[in-house]
């Protein structure tokens, strides 16, 4: 396997690790940030449908109650007041007595209005005198006669005011009768819609819901400020069209309330109504599913957002750590600890590429091989400790006699291979005696005193047809000359 072969397999090796590192850590993260998601998602979603909603329409309901209930009460109690009944069998004769009592009854209840018609003569009567007589033609007066036919003993009716068209108000229309049980006329109070209305739009603004009231056909009767949806009758709304009939037919049974979804126009809602017997309206509670989930969108987005930061963090420094991690491995693959030189497999790539160089450029080059002289005899009086501080003391001096584009390794034990590139047979001898004079007058100062040692090299210059084989043969010969010369000198091949 080549260098560079070797290279990109690790490097694929890394990329490899770095992906699985971040898919895996990506799942975890948006795995965890999806459900917790989707659970909180779940959990607003049964807190809107069996909490919030329902106790809103609670509320509500009894809000209304005292707003609504109470006037019906007093309309009752009118339809069944002897005196009124007396005046209307009288003849209605004596206007001022009925006027004190209509409106006494206004002001002591504090309604908006208060009102008899008569069947006998149509005439319509308030606190403030007679007002004129109903007539079966004027479309204006349609309730009095839808009124006197219905079944029921009374009816809520929001209506525009007959004497003040533009004020809205809620009449109570109570049916009277004689003694003998025939139908006399109608009597009840009237109220403004502002209080149930301000009351609507209040819960609007506190707690983004809508709230609203439908009649038994489905027409929606008073809300907030704006028609709900912006429509007249719930079969008008797209999602609520298909459960109008089941919603109204359901809920008229009983006063329980129930619970709704639908989807209108893009957005989700849940809806909660309870019909109100009193009154014979339904209370519609509805709130904006996602204006909820919202908050909880926000910290989805956030919270990837964050994840995907860590993850880049994370990224980073496990690349970093591999990177230092590799660089360290690819030092220790290439140095000898002790000597701090190229080893000898690192040396054979280098030599090859050398020799490479030179058959490209042709310029001469030298092996230098050194032998540290008797070195067993260091070993023996001094240790072997201090014969490996010698090898990295010779190796030192080696070092700081190198150039740039030298290289040097230890060959074996005390035997060090230098390749001088650029360098004649000629000039390598003297470096190679100048190295030679360095470790005589450079003794290794050892804790119990110097110790001086000497070394012997053989150069050998590279030849076109050389290996790195031969080439380092020819100085091996060399060096062998020199120790047989007598040690402490430099041969050349
Ligand atoms: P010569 O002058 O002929 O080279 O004699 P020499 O004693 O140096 O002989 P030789 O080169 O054959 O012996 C080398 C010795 O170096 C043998 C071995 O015990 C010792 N040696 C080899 N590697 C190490 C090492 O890493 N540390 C130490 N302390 N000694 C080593
Ligand atoms: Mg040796
Ligand atoms: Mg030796």
């Amino acid at each position: 396997m080549t260098n560079g072969a070797e290279g990109q397999r690790k490097a694929s090796g890394k990329r490899r690790l770095i992906v699985q590192l971040s898919a895996l850590l990506a799942l975890g993260f948006v795995l965890t940030s999806v459900i917790s998601y989707v659970v909180s998602r779940r959990e607003i979603h049964v807190a809107i449908v069996e909490r919030e909603l329902p106790l809103t329409s609670d509320n509500i309901y009894s809000e209304i109650q005292k707003d609504l209930i109470r006037p019906i009460f007093i309309s009752s109690m009118m339809a069944s007041d002897t005196f009124l009944r007396d005046w209307a069998l009288d003849g209605e004769k004596n206007l001022p007595a009925l006027t004190k009592y209509l409106s006494e009854v206004r002001t002591r209840y504090g309604t908006f209005s208060s009102f008899f018609i008569s069947e006998r003569t149509h005439s319509y009567y308030h606190a403030d005198g007679m007002l004129r007589a109903v007539s079966e033609s004027d479309p204006r007066d349609a309730w009095y006669f839808r009124a006197r036919a219905m079944r029921d003993p009374y009816e809520v009716n929001i209506d525009l005011d007959t004497r003040t068209p533009e004020t809205m108000a809620v009449f109570i229309n109570y049916r009277m009768f004689d003694y003998a049980n025939q139908f006399i006329g109608l009597t009840g109070v009237g109220l403004t819609v502002d209080t149930v209305r301000r009351l609507l739009l209040d819960y609007r603004q506190r707690y983004q819901r809508s709230v609203y009231f439908v009649d038994r056909q489905g027409k929606v009767m008073l809300f907030g400020t704006d028609p709900v949806h912006g429509v007249q009758s719930i079969q008008e709304v797209e999602g609520l069209r298909d459960m109008a009939a089941q919603i109204l037919g359901n809920a008229a049974t009983n006063s329980a309330s129930h619970s709704y979804q639908y989807r209108s126009k893009g957005h989700d809602y849940l809806l909660n109504v309870r019909y109100m017997p009193e009154m014979k309206w339904f209370l519609f509670v509805e709130k904006r599913e996602d204006a909820a989930l919202s908050g909880i969108r926000r910290t989805l987005v956030i919270n990837l957002v964050v994840c995907g930061l860590i993850l880049a963090g994370v990224l980073w420094l496990t690349s970093m750590t591999l990177n230092r991690y590799q660089l360290r491995l690819e030092d220790m693959a290439t140095t000898d600890r002790l000597s701090g030189l190229f080893n000898r497999h690192a040396f054979d790539v280098l030599i090859q590429q050398a020799l490479a160089e030179h058959r490209r450029n042709e310029r001469p080059l030298c092996a230098l091989l050194i032998d540290i002289d008797h070195f067993k005899a260091v070993n023996d009086r001094h240790g072997h400790l201090s014969g490996d501080r010698m090898i990295a003391h010779v190796a030192g001096l080696i070092r700081s006699n190198l150039r740039e584009s030298d290289i040097a390794c230890r060959w074996g034990g005390e035997e060090f291979l230098l390749l001088l590139r650029d360098c004649s047979l000629a000039h390598a001898l003297v470096i190679a005696d100048k190295l030679r004079e360095q470790v005589i007058e450079q003794p290794l100062a050892d804790a119990a005193g110097d110790i001086h040692v000497t070394v012997s090299a053989g150069i050998s210059e590279l030849r076109d047809e050389d290996t790195p084989e031969t080439l380092v043969e020819r100085a091996d010969r060399a060096l062998y000359a020199a120790k047989r010369a007598g040690r402490n000198c430099v041969e050349s091949a």
